[in-house]
């Protein structure tokens, strides 16, 4: 047997907790499908979940730590009634109505059926595509200084990429590494001033400017990198221990690939607020912002899923009783 609910809101960052707030607060006693612990983006909590200090968070004077905000969304938005499933949905049908819902086996019927659905999925780091890239993944390869940072002390470890995650990650791992090479296609960074600022102030950040990761070295465990440098083609090995690949991301959104309408880079494409091209299915936070991508604005896109939800809900009420 399926069980029913009156919403069922998939992902747990910034975007999935503020819609859990904000139904829960509507007496609508929200599902929240909250993924399973793991190192990457999709782990409850989301993005926020591996990263250091968040510093333009209005509210927080002095910043707070990313899993700390998190924590907080979540225990606040289990003050108001929000039940948890520490589960990833594995399968979603929004053909029918209610919507279904799989956590477990999809074989079976449906674990969940909901009447709204909000979908808060996020996004994930995006890899370079090396095949010994992803063979040492964890063996030095890895996308989450806060998780990895404390392995490679005293060493020379290159983070690839020019944005904000990117020398967000340098300089993080400054506390710990030797020295921080910063891979960059480039000559000129895409990051905010301020932390370009902050990078080039760093002593133990130096950059590798026009230069792309070839091929990531080492048996068992990453020994350096071959870099091409875009203008010369000239060939070097980088004598480096660890590699933080940070140059962006992409949406989880494969799961509603079908069923909802998605933009070409595969974000949800939402309409009038937060509605989708499937009515009672909301979308909200980086699964449906390829342009913000803040925890800020995230938050602010589950409030209104939540209020776009409440009142299609309101609605459709309205209409059965008074067709
Ligand atoms: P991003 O702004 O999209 O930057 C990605 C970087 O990776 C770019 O410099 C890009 O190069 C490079 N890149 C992309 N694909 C590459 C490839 N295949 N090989 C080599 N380099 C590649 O992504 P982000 O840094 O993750 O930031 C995403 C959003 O989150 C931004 O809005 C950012 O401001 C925000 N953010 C804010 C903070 C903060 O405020 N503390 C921290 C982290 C992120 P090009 O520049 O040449 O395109």
């Amino acid at each position: 047997m399926s069980e029913e609910h009156t919403v069922i809101i998939i992902g747990s960052g910034p975007a999935g907790l503020t819609a859990a707030i904000y139904t829960a607060r509507a007496n609508l006693h929200p599902l929240l499908i909250e993924g399973e612990p793991s190192s990457t983006s999709d782990q409850p909590g989301g993005q926020l979940m591996l990263t250091t200090e968040i510093e333009n968070y209005p509210g927080f004077v002095n910043g707070i730590g990313g899993p700390e905000l998190m924590e907080a969304f979540h225990d606040q938005a289990a003050r108001f009634g929000t039940t948890y499933v520490t589960r990833r949905a594995t399968k979603v049908n929004l053909q029918s109505w209610p919507f279904e819902v799989w956590v477990n086996d999809e074989t079976n019927p449906p674990d969940y059926t909901a009447k709204v659905l909000i979908i808060a999925t996020g996004a994930r780091a995006l890899m370079l595509g090396l095949e010994n890239e992803a063979r040492l993944i964890g063996h030095g390869v890895s996308t989450c200084a806060t998780c990895d940072g404390f392995f490679f002390r005293d060493q020379d470890i290159a983070v690839v990429g020019g944005g904000d995650s990117a020398l967000e990650e340098a300089i993080f791992l400054t506390k710990f590494a030797k020295q921080v090479t910063i891979i960059h296609r480039r000559d000129e960074l895409r990051a905010s001033r301020i932390m370009q600022d902050r990078a080039f102030a760093n002593p133990k950040i130096k950059f590798q400017w026009n230069s792309v990761v070839v091929d990531v070295l080492g048996d068992t465990k990453v020994s350096g990198l071959l870099i091409k440098n875009v203008k010369t083609e000239e060939l070097t090995k980088l004598d480096v221990t660890g590699l933080f690949v940070a140059i962006g991301h992409a949406p989880n959104s494969s799961l509603f690939e079908g069923q909802l309408e998605l933009t070409q880079t595969g974000y949800i494409k939402t309409f009038t607020g937060t509605s989708t091209s499937v009515p009672g299915v909301f979308a909200c936070g980086d699964v449906q912002d390829a342009d913000y991508r803040q925890a800020i604005t995230a938050a602010g896109s589950g409030c209104m899923a939540a209020i776009d939800a409440e009142r299609w809900l309101s609605a459709r009420e309205h209409h059965a009783s008074n067709p």
